[in-house]
């Protein structure tokens, strides 16, 4: 719309009454008297000056209003850039910019009016995907980006009559449910779950995710809004830990455990530092005759006077990595010691060794500044790796087997039969030793025996040496020294031993003139 437009006509026309006596004057200009063409002389100069005087005040008001109409055009222009930048400061900082979900500071604040203002008892959803770092590592972020808007759509279309979603990072999700029970929230959350693992349509190709849910309560499990995603997130990772894919409620107990967990991880990051950690050794002995041939370096750690099993520590080390700098210090450990008695006697060691270890590029390096620093000859060295090794790369822990190897050290599988075996991978690993679980042992009189007598069988076909874990009585060694099982480690034979009792122990069993 043009400016001139919004000028009243009339203003334009102002000059015309002091035009209208300009004839007059010319009328006077052109009588005979005078007087009257004076008259007439002045009337045209006064019409002159009075149509200058107008056309100047009509300019200075045309130009006002034009300014003025200006400004107004202007003004509604920059209240609508000031309107769209409110709108994306208010994006910003509260709506994350992939899914458009609340992010997590606008979550917070949401959550903290709804329970200022609830009377009623609500939950609270914590998702966590499943197989996203899957489809990240192996696809791509660009898939993975495009998993987590589908994702973030679904829970918006999912009738769950909730306004607050939020993206709280990564790929985990939170949604707070009003006035729902637990019943009703693991319902919901079921149903999540069966939207978030229909397959994503990505690049023609379906990708499939799950999800893990954890549910807390307000006012049941927490009053706060921290609390309450903290015991949702809780119950979320003990879900995906014991059954992915499923639906967690939090509980007391599992805050329990939690904690328990917790003081675990903190003391094992300082527990060599602490000097906590001690190794003792079990022997293993040569079937028939009672003679140890190695010993079985075994962890222990003592926390504030606490003794805590290997079994509900070594986990948490794996989980949280310290299981690098404990695994070396446990081979650095093992190796001085036996380079004390093994040269002497001819015994070996074995140390075991999480699957986590052997996949890391620097353990080879680590074998070898613990073979080189202790002087042990690699051949006294035996590296145990659980069975769970049959569930990760092959072929890349078949080569670091094989580097092993080709040093001289010795491979053994432990607690053979609990988990993954197959005979194909056992045969493509070809390790040197393998050790039969000591559960088998104890079943000796029921279907042990049959399945110890056949993984004899198999030993002498893939030609490995066994050993049987667990011996507790006379009856089993003799059993399984009948069945041809090579070595027995046991408590029939000795618990484990601490390392100044190790030279007693050696005395009282290797006869002087061996
Ligand atoms: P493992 O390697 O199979 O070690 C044998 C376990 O059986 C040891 O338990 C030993 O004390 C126990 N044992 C030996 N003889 C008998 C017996 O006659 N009866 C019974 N009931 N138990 C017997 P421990 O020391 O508690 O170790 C448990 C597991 O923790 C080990 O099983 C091993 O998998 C792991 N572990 C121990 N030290 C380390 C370590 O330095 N690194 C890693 N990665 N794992 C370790
Ligand atoms: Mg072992
Ligand atoms: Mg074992």
């Amino acid at each position: 719309m043009s400016v001139r437009s919004f000028i009243p006509q009339k203003l334009l026309h102002s000059a015309s009454p002091v035009t209208g006596a300009f004839p007059g004057s010319i009328c006077l200009l052109l009588s005979d008297e005078y007087a009257l063409q004076l008259l007439g002389i002045l009337g045209i100069s006064f019409s002159f000056v009075m149509i200058i005087v107008a056309k100047k005040s009509a300019d200075f008001t045309l130009h006002t209003l034009v300014l003025k109409n200006e400004n107004a055009v202007l003004v509604h222009h920059m209240e609508e850039q000031v309107e769209q930048r409110t709108q994306k400061i208010y994006e910003l900082s509260n709506l994350d910019p992939l899914t458009g979900l609340f992010n997590r500071t606008a979550f917070l604040s949401q959550l903290k009016s709804v329970i200022e203002t609830s009377e009623k008892s609500f939950a609270l959803l914590f998702i966590d995907l499943d197989g996203f770092k899957k489809i990240n590592d192996s696809i791509g972020h660009k898939a993975g980006y495009e998993v987590l808007r589908q994702t973030a759509r679904r829970l918006n279309e999912c009738p769950l009559d909730s306004q607050l979603i939020c993206r709280w990072g990564g790929d985990e999700f939170l949604v707070a449910l009003e006035n729902t029970d637990v019943a009703t929230a693991v319902k919901n959350a079921e149903l999540v779950i069966e939207m978030l693992s229909e397959p994503h349509n990505i690049e023609n190709s379906a990708l499939s995710v799950s999800a893990t849910i954890g549910v807390s309560l307000y006012p049941d499990h927490a009053v706060s809004e921290d609390r309450l995603i903290q015991s949702a997130d809780m119950a979320m990772y003990f879900q995906k830990k014991h059954a992915p894919s499923s639906v967690g409620v939090f509980s007391k107990q599992l805050e329990e455990i939690y904690s328990h967990e917790l003081r675990l991880k903190n003391g094992l990051s300082v527990a060599i530092e602490k000097q906590e950690l001690r190794v003792v050794f079990q022997p293993l002995i040569l079937s028939g005759n009672h003679k140890p041939i190695a010993f079985e370096a075994l962890l222990r750690w003592n926390l504030d006077g606490e003794s805590i099993p290997p079994d509900a520590f070594i986990a948490i080390a794996e989980q949280y990595g310290f299981i690098h700098t404990i695994g070396a210090w446990v081979l650095r450990q093992a190796c001085l010691q036996a380079s004390q008695w093994g040269r002497e006697h001819h015994l070996a060691v074995c140390v075991n060794v999480s699957v986590i270890q052997l996949q890391d590029e620097n353990f080879l390096a680590i074998v070898d500044s613990a073979l080189s620093n202790s002087l042990l000859p690699a051949g006294l060295l035996h590296i145990e790796i659980t069975e769970s090794v049959f569930a990760s790369d092959i072929s890349v822990i078949s080569n670091q087997i094989k580097r092993l190897q080709s040093r001289g050290i010795k491979v053994s599988i432990d607690d053979f039969g609990t988990g993954y075996s197959s005979l194909s991978v056992m045969q493509e690993l070809a390790v040197n030793v393998v050790k039969i679980d000591r559960s088998f042992v104890s079943q000796m009189n029921s279907n042990g025996y049959a399945i110890i007598s056949a993984v004899m069988h198999i030993a002498s076909l893939l030609d490995f040496l066994v050993v049987a874990e667990g011996v507790e009585t006379e009856e089993q060694a003799l059993e399984l020294s009948n069945l041809g099982v090579h070595f027995l480690q046991g408590f029939y034979y000795s618990r484990p031993i601490e390392i100044e009792d190790i030279p007693a122990y050696l005395n009282g069993y290797i006869l002087p003139n061996e």
